[in-house]
């Protein structure tokens, strides 16, 4: 069983150790390394493991994995060390400290949760990404903002944080969470006046070195509400990344970051206006078009504008096929990618001219006999070649 210094000294850096064995790891080229005491905080618990360095003399050797079996920890080391030999290891406390403030601000969240709303958190995941945490039952919107602003009153408050081993006796009489049936000797962790929680990694003293919690993400998750929260720097850099993200858009739009909902609706009203004024254009050019062919000729077809609104085609195809007998076609598209159509006729059957164009290209598409659409592969000269024969 490995002595677990984290578990008292969560702010300690630096260690020294005893190996008590050293062997070639089962994955990869790594070595596992198991230590008489460590610093390293394992994976566990839903927490990525602790980085950093162990060390002899003048070779350092850095931990890229820590896991704990049976309570022995094995460090995967990328060197290997003599069995007896003295080490001194090293964590990276700017990654430790994160995961404290990360860790203790769930237990106040969780905490909050479990006393207003009774649900359990029965799930928590902490990487260097993301840190969500799983609840038994619906968050409203509302009640999120809530809790987010109840759990920053309680880092003002700047409540203290303690981790103790109750015996027991006392264990039995005493009311707290626990996220699964533990077993052994059972840690205790208390955030003064928000939280009574089992756990086993380690946390701020104070509820103060969190900083501020901030929600990023809340979703519906088998039942109960799968939030995101941000703590601490890593609050600071989000929140940060936002408020760059937004003072560059309202740059780009020339408005101040508050004016630009307004703007972006400014916008998109304006679009909506210019494509209407367009397919209104568009429709008239193709008009033109239809109008310049021959009273006599009965079967029409005209290429329109590659960008042309199809609801604005058909209806141009259906004024068409009204004043002719034949098919009426109207192609749009280029001659590097083929050309989409839509095909009517009064009487008779779009299909069979579809057959006949199938017979000459690659054709995708089809429809009613009155009505036919969708693309081919080939150029408008080909096109213009073939409806000759029509
Ligand atoms: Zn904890």
């Amino acid at each position: 069983m490995t002595i677990k210094l984290y578990d008292e000294n969560a702010y300690d850096t630096s260690f020294s150790a005893k190996v008590i064995s050293c062997k070639k790891a089962e994955k990869g080229d790594l070595f596992d390394v198991i230590l008489d005491r460590t610093l390293f905080f394992p994976e566990e618990g839903g927490q990525t493991p602790d980085k950093g360095t162990i060390s002899e003399g003048d070779m350092v050797g850095s931990v890229l994995d820590v896991q704990i079996k049976e309570d022995v920890i094995h460090h995967f080391v990328d060197i290997s060390f003599q069995e007896g030999a003295k080490v001194s290891g090293t964590i990276d406390f700017g990654h430790r400290y994160s995961n404290m403030q990360q860790h203790t601000g769930e237990h106040i969240f969780s905490g909050i949760v479990n006393s207003k709303k009774g649900y359990d958190n029965v799930g928590f995941h902490l990487s260097d990404s993301v840190v969500t945490m799983d609840y038994s039952g619906p968050l409203s919107d509302d009640e999120l903002s809530e809790i987010e602003l109840l759990v920053n009153r309680a880092i003002y408050e700047n409540r203290e944080v303690t981790a103790r081993y109750p015996d027991k006796d006392e264990l039995e009489k005493l009311p707290y969470r626990s996220k699964k049936e533990l077993t052994g000797a059972i840690r205790i962790v208390t955030v003064e006046g928000y939280d009574v929680c089992a756990c086993c990694a380690p946390h701020v003293k104070r509820t103060g070195e969190i900083g501020i919690l901030k929600v990023i993400s809340a979703q519906n998750y088998k039942g109960g509400t799968r939030v995101s929260i941000l703590c601490g720097e890593r609050a600071l850099k989000f929140l940060k990344s936002e408020h760059d993200l937004l003072n560059g858009t309202a740059l780009k739009l020339s408005t101040s970051w508050d004016n630009i909902p307004a703007v972006i609706k400014k916008q998109q009203d304006e679009i909506a206006n210019l494509k209407s004024a367009l397919a209104e254009s568009s429709g008239k050019l193709l008009e033109i078009e239809l109008e310049k062919i021959p009273e006599d000729k009965q079967n029409v077809h005209i290429f329109a504008e590659e960008n042309t609104d199809p609801n604005v085609i058909r209806r141009v195809v259906n004024t068409a096929v009204a004043k002719k007998n034949g098919y009426c076609s109207i192609f749009w598209g280029n001659d590097a990618e083929g050309y989409k159509f839509i095909i009517g006729i009064k009487e008779g059957n779009c299909n069979d001219l579809l057959a006949g164009m199938r017979e000459h290209f690659e054709v995708r598409g089809g429809g009613k006999p009155q009505m036919v659409q969708g693309s081919v592969n080939c150029t408008r000269g080909e096109l213009e070649e073939f409806y000759e024969r029509v």
